[in-house]
């Protein structure tokens, strides 16, 4: 591995291709299955093979329906097709940037504020973003709480009285099967200091068809509020069947929040940015982060300058509904936690004028 990055489980390395079958369109997953899907030009397929060897792939077919394939810049494929630079370590890029493994008392928690405490009952996804910071332990084959790690995580909840909201996360809590999400909820929900239930997904927009009716009503149902932070980038995300999914969630009673991070290529100009946040609010989601790209591996060509991100939302204020502003947030590396960055304004002078 060149810069000195950690190898990667061997239990990485991609699964043969399955047989090609007709029927519904499947996730893509390795880099013959793109090539076949026209998102990987053919004298590319060895070196993407190479990046599937260290960061898991995968785009489903309601993300390939939003790709341009004809267009070199397509935003949506930017973010989740893989590119051959991921496989340089750039010297400033670090594993786990957000620093969670000191801070968590028991396999698959991190608590590192009073208040709230992170729960992650697996580390699989819909899809692989290809700038996540979490990108050297998420995939598909990882991270399932055993049932008793699972027991111990939510023990842990019990005895924490300091701790008044769960925040579920991963990996993407929307992949448990909604039997499974029930449960962890409603044992969450049970308990007298839980006064707020959280869940960061990604599935809404990557892949709705996921959000059934039973999964709605399993995260409408967990008797505490309920936040689900809708992870997205680009407005083009909020397709016909994700506002489906979005509005079969609110009907079930689910607050819905964005997140996003700002991404050369994706959303890093003040028109992006402003459809992105309106297409938010037309889907009752109210941004609520903007994440400044956390330096993980491989993921140099997706940074935006501090100052240019600031830049941005100071052109955004005044010209978007205050609904639609986020806070721009960094993660401290080292584990010091999230810091709003502004930008700062200037008091308006007194009295007036
Ligand atoms: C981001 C994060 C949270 C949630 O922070 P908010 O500012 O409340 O959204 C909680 N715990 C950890 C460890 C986090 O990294
Ligand atoms: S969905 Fe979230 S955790 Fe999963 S790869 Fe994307 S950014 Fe990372």
């Amino acid at each position: 591995m060149p810069d000195g990055a950690p190898p990667r489980p061997a239990a990485r390395a991609a699964p043969a291709a399955p047989p090609r079958r007709a029927g519904p369109a499947r996730t893509l997953r390795d880099a013959a299955a793109l090539v076949r899907a026209g998102l990987v030009a053919p004298e590319a397929e060895g070196a993407i093979a190479r990046v599937a060897e260290r960061y898991a792939i995968a785009v489903t077919p309601a993300v390939r329906a939003l790709i341009a394939p004809a267009d070199p810049a397509d935003p949506i494929a930017r973010q989740y097709v893989p590119h051959p630079e991921e496989l340089a370590t750039a010297p400033w890029e670090v594993s786990d940037p957000t620093a969670d493994g000191p801070h968590s008392p028991v396999k698959g928690v991190v608590h590192r504020y009073p208040d709230r405490a992170l729960l992650k009952p697996l580390l699989a996804c819909p899809v692989y973003c290809r700038f996540c910071f979490r990108r050297e332990v998420v995939g598909p084959e990882g991270g399932l709480l055993g049932e008793a790690e699972l027991e111990a995580a939510l023990d842990w909840f019990a005895r924490t009285p300091a701790v008044r909201e769960a925040i579920l996360t991963g990996g993407d809590p929307l992949m448990l099967s909604p039997r499974r999400l029930g449960r962890i909820l409603a044992r969450l929900g049970a308990m007298a200091h839980i006064e707020v239930l959280r869940i960061h997904s990604r599935v809404p927009v990557a892949d709705p068809e996921r959000v059934t009716a039973a999964l709605a009503e399993v995260l409408g149902g967990a008797g505490k509020p309920l936040f689900l932070c809708v992870h997205a980038n680009h407005a083009r995300e909020f397709s016909p069947a994700a506002g489906a999914a979005l509005g079969r969630l609110a009907a079930a009673g689910v607050a819905l929040l964005g997140q996003s991070v700002l991404l050369r290529g994706v959303n890093d100009s003040v028109e992006a940015l402003e459809a992105l946040f309106r297409a938010m609010l037309r889907h009752r989601v109210k941004p609520y982060y903007l994440h400044q790209l956390d330096r993980a591996p491989g993921t140099a060509r997706f940074e935006v300058p501090v100052e240019e991100g600031r830049a941005l939302l100071r052109a955004l204020r005044g010209r978007v509904s205050g609904l639609a502003w986020p806070t721009y947030v960094q993660e401290t590396p080292g584990g010091g936690g999230k810091v709003p960055l502004g930008p700062a304004f200037e008091a308006p002078a007194p009295g007036g004028g």
